[in-house]
């Protein structure tokens, strides 16, 4: 909401200038320099919004298609959303009914930086698309954390492919993923979790046996 304020308002100035001299502040003729000024201010403020719209355009086709065809939508919180947001303590929440699919902050920063360099990208940037995965499968329809996970991982090379991601990496890392989170949060000492289960891995019962699974 503060770009479009700030971008209406450089907006303003540049029709401030164009209207006719009499209306203006001062009665020079308009003066190039700053016209383009002000002007290229309101297209710079206007531009993030815009962007992030995009990516979340972008992001709620890919997560429509991962949940089987059901709409989706994609909002990146921003730091006064995330604040105001009940969930906030949570990276990422999905609502079934509606299939809202919420990124809090950073996360939608960290997608994007993941999605400019996969191959380079550091743990967090990796997980931050198995997050998006994560939320779509709740979109898909389920509401067990530990199977919504488990679903993911079994499409993480999907998402991968439809947001561009070469498969060699995407599968590098959900294998990476199942073995030292998911598995992890069953080791001895570790509270339990409602996100693992044993039902999940290789031939178990949630193993869709779809192509690029997490296991070997
Ligand atoms: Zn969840």
């Amino acid at each position: 909401m503060a770009w479009w304020l700030a971008s209406a308002f450089f907006f303003w100035l540049v029709l401030r200038e164009l209207r006719a001299p009499s209306h203006r502040l001062h009665p020079e003729p308009v003066y190039p320099p700053y016209l383009l000024l002000v002007l290229a201010l309101a297209i710079l403020c206007a531009w993030q919004p815009l962007a992030r719209w995009r990516f979340e355009a972008r992001l709620a086709r890919v997560a429509s298609d991962l949940a089987d065809g059901r709409r989706a939508s994609v909002h990146c919180n921003t730091l006064f959303d995330t604040m105001l947001d009940p969930n906030m303590l949570y990276a990422g929440h999905a609502n079934i009914e509606t299939g809202r699919i919420v990124l809090q902050k950073p996360w939608c920063s960290r997608l994007r930086a993941y999605l400019s360099h996969p191959a380079s990208a550091s743990d967090v940037e990796r997980y931050s698309l198995h997050l998006f995965t994560h939320e779509a499968m709740h979109v898909r329809g389920e509401r067990d954390e530990a199977r919504t996970d488990c679903q993911a991982m079994q499409r993480h090379v999907r998402a991968a492919g439809l947001l561009g991601v070469p498969a060699e990496l995407a599968r590098r890392d959900v294998r990476d993923y199942f073995r030292s989170v998911f598995l992890a949060r069953n080791r001895p000492g570790t509270l339990s979790t409602p996100y693992y289960s044993p039902l999940c891995g290789p031939g178990a019962e949630w193993d869709e046996h779809l192509p690029d699974a997490p296991w070997p």
